[in-house]
């Protein structure tokens, strides 16, 4: 069975809900397909100390502030899945719930959608996918020939499944420093191997700044001058509480990264070994762009050339929240809402008669 609307939202996470408040603001007609049962996109998967890196009035999507969460300056992520499950209420968005986007197809003047259960046909498209479900994970010899456990930021949950064992964590932005505070607050035996040591941002710096730095940084490329360099400049990890308290009882010391991993632990370039029953790999994620593969439109980097928000060679498709590529600070909650916004009044511009 094929459907049709006017524009189809793939992904019905912070991303996905921030264009349908856009479309639904000026009157288009618009279906948003999420593969989860339930609202909340990747934050139902999160581990569970998780703390967002700025305060709820600062981590909020257009229209409706996140409340604040009682007693955390900076909510968990049980709070945004509940701010996600009322954003995507009080909004009356169109999110079809279990819905998985197999692949888009150009289709004539439109863009054919195929899913799980039926095709849509639509005149736009906004992908906003996430990145969750493209954990990466470096090529680090012996890799295959280490014996114990390896896992992804992804399937983190809990300290206590790690009670008793030696553990490692690799990464040295905000997941492996936050689970590296949350095992090491539960006295777990912890090694934090990170590429370069450790940037923390100042302590009375958190994601508010970040912002700000985006937002900055945007006025300064628009307006012409000189690019005053990406967030990264500022350092990589924000002190939230854990992570501070932690570092501050010297729980937190990283130590280089390891050259490989062996049978039963990892090896350094100088001939040191340590024995370890897992390996937590906090080493990020890539953009979700499966689905797009039909359109061949993917450059170097496994990017997709875009103009704000618009993939360059395809005008009727629009990328959302997948990071700096497609609108300063778009992967966050606060500042999806100004691409989304853009992304809708551009397809609102294509929709004209
Ligand atoms: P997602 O939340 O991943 O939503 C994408 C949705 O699309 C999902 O529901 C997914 O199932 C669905 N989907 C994927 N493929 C398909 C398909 N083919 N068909 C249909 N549906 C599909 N940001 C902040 O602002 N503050 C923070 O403190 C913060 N902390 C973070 C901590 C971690 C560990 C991580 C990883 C990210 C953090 N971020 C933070 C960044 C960002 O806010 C989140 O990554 C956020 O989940 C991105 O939202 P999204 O809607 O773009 O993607």
């Amino acid at each position: 069975m094929t459907q049709r609307t006017d524009v189809v939202v793939i992904g019905g996470g912070q991303s996905g809900l921030a264009a349908g408040y856009h479309l639904r603001r000026l009157g288009i007609e618009h279906v948003i397909l999420d593969a989860q049962t339930a609202p909340g996109g990747a934050w139902q998967h999160t581990w569970g100390s998780l703390r967002l890196f700025s305060p709820a009035e600062y981590s909020s999507l257009p229209g409706r502030l996140m409340p604040v969460q009682p007693g955390q300056t900076y909510p968990d992520a049980g709070h945004v899945v509940d701010y996600l499950a009322d954003y995507e209420k009080r909004y009356e968005l169109p999110v079809r719930h279990g819905v998985s986007v197999k692949a888009v197809h150009r289709d004539g003047t439109l863009l054919r959608v195929a899913t799980d259960c039926g095709d849509w046909r639509a005149r736009a498209v906004v992908s906003a996918t996430g990145t969750w479900t493209r954990p990466y994970l470096p090529a680090v010899p012996g890799r295959l020939e280490y014996t114990g456990r390896q896992l992804h930021t992804v399937r983190y949950q809990d300290p206590a499944e790690f009670a008793g064992q030696r553990v490692i964590i690799v990464g040295g932005g905000n997941s492996g420093a936050q689970i590296a505070a949350d095992l090491a607050h539960a006295r777990v035996n912890t090694t934090w191997v990170t590429q370069r040591p450790p940037r923390y941002l100042a302590d009375d710096i958190d994601g508010r700044a970040l912002f700000d730095h985006a937002t900055a940084r945007r006025r300064a490329l628009d307006a012409g001058r000189t690019d005053t360099g990406g967030v990264a400049s500022l350092g990589d990890i924000v002190a939230v509480p854990p992570v501070r308290a932690a570092r501050d009882a010297g729980l937190l010391t990283a130590k280089p990264m390891f050259s490989r991993l062996t049978a039963a632990g990892v090896q350094w370039t100088d001939g040191t070994v340590a024995e370890v029953d897992a390996v937590i790999w906090c080493t990020g994620f890539r953009p979700e762009l499966a689905h797009l593969a039909a359109l061949r439109l993917r450059g170097s980097r496994g990017r997709i050339a875009t103009v704000g928000t618009r993939a360059l060679a395809e005008p009727r498709l629009h990328l959302l929240g997948y990071g700096d590529w497609t609108g300063p600070a778009s992967a966050t909650l606060i500042g999806v809402g100004r691409p989304a916004r853009d992304a809708a009044r551009e397809i609102a511009d294509l929709l004209r008669p």
